[in-house]
């Protein structure tokens, strides 16, 4: 792996307060090596460091290089696994604690960005989940089961305020989420990285880990420049880990998914969208998207196992103008793609390999959330011997297929992509819960 640099996107172009960080260099004794600057790992660092306890961590990029600094920046409660699937999986009672400790990190990065006053942006509260489905019954099914059984404070949005407000011939009515908002990703990060170096954490960039080797009781963790030993190892390398751990490696599958930024549409904006929400749809591979402040749209969308399709823009374009036909002809500024660490039951994982080898990843396409919840999670492991970590183990290591793996995702994808026009055509699903 060679040490690169950001990608250019729009998080990149407009991030404050850049800071560069040293590789590593020489030999150093810490209690926990954290392997992975996303925010799995920030999120680790920074609750070892509010615990006063010695942290290093090593990123091979810059932190926030991968998922973590390009992502669509929409942060709720919740998995990449839907709630009525995991309920199917653990039962409520499990669910409901598991739901629990997911919303608890979206408070807990609601404080954090106040506490360490951190520029991640000012959108407005609320995401709207337009409904692709002419299926209103359903999706106030969904609601109701979201909110009974989950506290959840979703609202019903009729066809007419949609028809309003997101201006697109494929919507019905939606769902809102007020709990809901979106954040620049990459200040977010950076911002809970440099909360971190405040409290003694030390970090590292172009410091791509090589190895780890047991030393007594210990562990060395070494990078070309140098080398780390420490009694804790935490794996936060989610989808691009490489062969650095054999079993993490085959536990985790390499998606991507894409984002666009558009130049500023000016009044052309006002033909498609007139609410300052973020949105989303209720399809299995759904776009996510916002309009900023300067009119300029940055529209998420797609899951395959390309890490960047040819000509990007144009697709991307394509896919906003099959949702808002009107916007036909704006042009693209850029568009970037980023990688998703997904296990096969689409839950994080989270646990110990062996005494002080833990891992933190698999937080697929719904980890603002949740990373922070996994490094919380370990860091309380570490600093207070705590267990609540273990209500993960339900969701282990299991084998992800390799190669055949990323080829059995990709069938999944097209035929999910099926499944959603067929039902976006006889009006059936509805709702995704
Ligand atoms: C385009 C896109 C849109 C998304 N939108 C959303 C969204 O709107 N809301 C949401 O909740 N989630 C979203 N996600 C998912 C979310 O971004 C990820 O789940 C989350 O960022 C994962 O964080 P992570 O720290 O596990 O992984 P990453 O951010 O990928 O970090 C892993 C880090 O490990 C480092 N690493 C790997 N191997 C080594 C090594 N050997 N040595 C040192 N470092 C190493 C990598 O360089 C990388 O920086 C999106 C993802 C993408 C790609």
């Amino acid at each position: 792996m060679r040490p690169s640099e950001h990608i250019d996107s729009y998080y990149s172009r407009t991030r404050t307060a850049p800071r560069d960080r040293p590789a590593l260099d020489g030999r150093v004794e810490t209690e926990t090596c954290v392997i992975g600057g996303g925010l799995a790992g920030i999120a680790t660092a920074l609750g070892l460091a509010e615990r006063g306890r010695r942290v290093v961590l090593l990123e091979a990029h810059r932190i926030g290089w991968g998922a973590s600094g390009r992502n669509g920046g929409f942060l709720s409660a919740g998995f990449a696994l839907g709630a009525r699937d995991l309920e199917a999986r653990v039962g409520l009672e499990s669910a409901q604690e598991l739901y629990r400790m997911s919303e608890d990190a979206v408070d807990l990065i609601r404080r954090r960005v106040e506490q360490y006053e951190i520029d991640c942006g000012d959108a407005p509260a609320g995401v709207v989940r337009n409904s692709w489905t002419d299926n209103p019954d359903a999706v106030k099914a969904g609601i109701g089961y979201m909110n009974q059984r989950f506290g959840g404070a979703l609202e019903y949005w009729p066809r007419e305020k949609v028809a309003e407000t997101y201006l697109s011939p494929r919507y019905h009515d939606a769902v809102f989420n007020p709990r809901a908002h979106q954040l620049h990703a990459l200040n977010y990060a950076n911002g809970a990285a440099i909360a971190a170096e405040g409290l003694g954490a030390i970090l590292h960039e172009q410091s791509p880990v090589k190895s780890i080797t047991k030393q007594g009781d210990r562990h060395r963790v070494v990078t070309d420049t140098g080398e780390v030993v420490a009694d804790n190892v935490v794996f936060c390398c989610s989808g691009e880990i490489g062969w650095l751990n054999q079993r993490l490696s085959w536990s985790i599958l390499p998606i991507g998914t894409y984002v666009l930024l558009t130049e500023p549409l000016d009044d052309r904006l006002q033909s498609a969208i007139r609410a300052p929400h973020a949105a989303a749809d209720n399809r299995r591979i759904e776009n996510y998207y916002r309009a900023l402040p300067d009119t300029r749209l940055l529209w998420g969308g797609g899951m395959s196992i390309s890490r960047r399709p040819a000509n990007l823009e144009e697709r991307m374009l394509e896919d906003l103008f099959g949702v808002y036909p009107q916007l036909r002809g704006i042009r693209a500024e850029t568009a970037w793609a980023g990688t998703m660490g997904y296990a096969r039951h689409r839950m994080p994982q989270i646990g110990q390999l062996s005494p002080g080898l833990w891992y933190n990843q698999g937080y697929g396409g719904h980890g603002l959330n949740t990373t922070t919840m996994g490094g919380e999670l370990i860091a309380r492991a570490i600093a207070e011997d705590d267990h609540a970590y273990q209500a993960f183990a339900p969701f282990g290591l299991d084998f992800a297929g390799g190669p055949a793996g990323l080829v059995a995702a990709q069938l999944v994808y097209w035929s999910w992509k099926l499944r959603d026009a067929w039902d976006a055509r006889r009006g059936g699903g509805g709702s995704r819960t």
